[in-house]
């Protein structure tokens, strides 16, 4: 498949991307690519590309939820008292839904941003990757305050060679800067611990940790206060991740605007917390870049011309997306390429059309079933999509 004249998110000059099966062959300048010839052939005018997102935290099987919460709270364990009490009837609702469904759309809203590798926290979900990559080699810890035996289990010597993942200091009281305390001291053997939150974390503690997922759309709706960040990156690999729609807005863009809107980090540093730096901390350093070689999980966006690339960039929503690739699969594409598609004998059949805020695109798989499946267990349920 070749891509044609797209802007890549922080490069000058229009490129081409040549996609061979899963890895991008070659990428090169548009003037120079005029000899290469594929059956596919996509040709984009203000288009910008970027690669497929890393959402490094995720309850999959959470994001029909709405946001639930009735005050901003001192930390997690005071909000999930309050909500299992003030909110229960909801809650079961939403948890009558049969797992398999819920995590299926949970999926779906991930693809539908853009992000192509997605790290699932909680249980094992027997999920298959088909549409994205539900990354879940780690140990799922859920916290110090709702994992029972946490200091036993961080401590376990079986599966050693995976990372724990836990939430921790998720709060702005003192209780939450003791808790990273804890944890570091019972971590007895130096295992390798990803910190999810870290609200509370100081530049000290987080030398201790192998990296923290920074959750600011999370955290802003809970606390009203999210990490510190700018102090911590000299510390600690800080990636993003946009939890589930329990406690946060199912746009991730809009998690990307707050995240820039904080003003203490650079473009390029957000960017990174999205890219090379999740590949790099989860082991699959073939993604998070458009570079030669790398599995083809790439996004294609249509942007406003006369803004600044980068200013394109942040300014984008799901409805922006022309086409999303998963190891050289489309998975998404938006109605304008249709014609494209065709014309290149792309089998569209196995596509279901959906309006993203007023826009159609043809996601793979039967998505508008999904969601009528769904609608079965829970009529008032409500989605940001709908079917076209
Ligand atoms: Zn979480």
């Amino acid at each position: 498949m070749l891509v044609r004249h797209v802007n890549i998110v922080g490069k000058q000059d229009l490129k081409d991307i040549l996609i061979r099966e899963d890895k991008i062959q070659a990428v090169y300048a548009t003037a120079n690519g005029a000899d290469e010839k594929d059956k596919l052939s996509l040709s984009f005018t203000h288009a910008m590309a970027f690669p497929g997102l890393i959402n490094s935290h995720d309850h999959l099987d959470f994001n029909l939820f709405p946001p639930l919460g009735n005050k901003i709270y001192r930390n997690y364990t005071e909000w999930g008292k309050d909500i299992h009490t003030a909110n229960k009837e909801a809650i079961d609702r939403i948890l009558r839904i049969p797992q398999d469904l819920r995590t299926q759309w949970g999926i779906y809203k991930n693809l539908i941003n853009g992000i192509t590798t997605v790290i699932n926290h909680g249980k094992y979900l027997p999920v298959k990757d088909d549409l994205i990559t539900v990354f879940q080699n780690s140990k799922s810890l859920h916290s110090p305050a709702f994992e029972r035996n946490w200091k036993w289990k961080i401590n376990f010597p079986f599966g050693k060679k995976h990372p724990v993942v836990i939430h921790v200091g998720e709060g702005t009281d003192k209780n939450a800067g003791r808790e990273i305390d804890r944890l570091i001291r019972w971590n007895l053997f130096k295992r390798k611990i990803v910190a999810i939150h870290g609200v509370a974390m100081t530049k000290k503690q987080a030398s201790a940790f192998r990296a923290l997922i920074w959750c600011p759309a999370s955290n802003y709706f809970l606390l009203n206060k999210t990490a510190p960040v700018h102090t911590l990156t000299s510390q600690v690999a800080v990636m993003l991740g946009t939890d589930s729609t329990l406690t946060a807005s199912w746009n991730f863009w809009e998690h990307l605007r707050l995240a820039r809107s904080e003003k203490t980090l650079s473009d390029e540093s957000i960017l990174n917390m999205i890219g090379n730096i999740p590949a790099k901390t989860w082991g699959l350093e073939h993604c998070g870049s458009l570079s030669e070689g790398g599995q083809a999980d790439l996004v294609i966006a249509s942007c406003k011309k006369e803004m600044k690339a980068m200013d394109q960039f942040y300014a984008l929503n799901p409805e922006d997306l022309l086409l999303v690739l998963h190891k050289g699969n489309i998975r998404l594409f938006d109605a304008v390429l249709l014609e494209q598609l065709v014309a290149g004998d792309f089998p569209v059949a196995g596509f279901s059309r959906i309006s993203v805020n007023g826009r159609v695109k043809y996601v793979e798989g039967d998505l508008p079933g999904l969601m009528q499946n769904i609608r079965k267990y829970y009529p008032e349920v409500q989605f940001p999509v709908s079917a076209s």
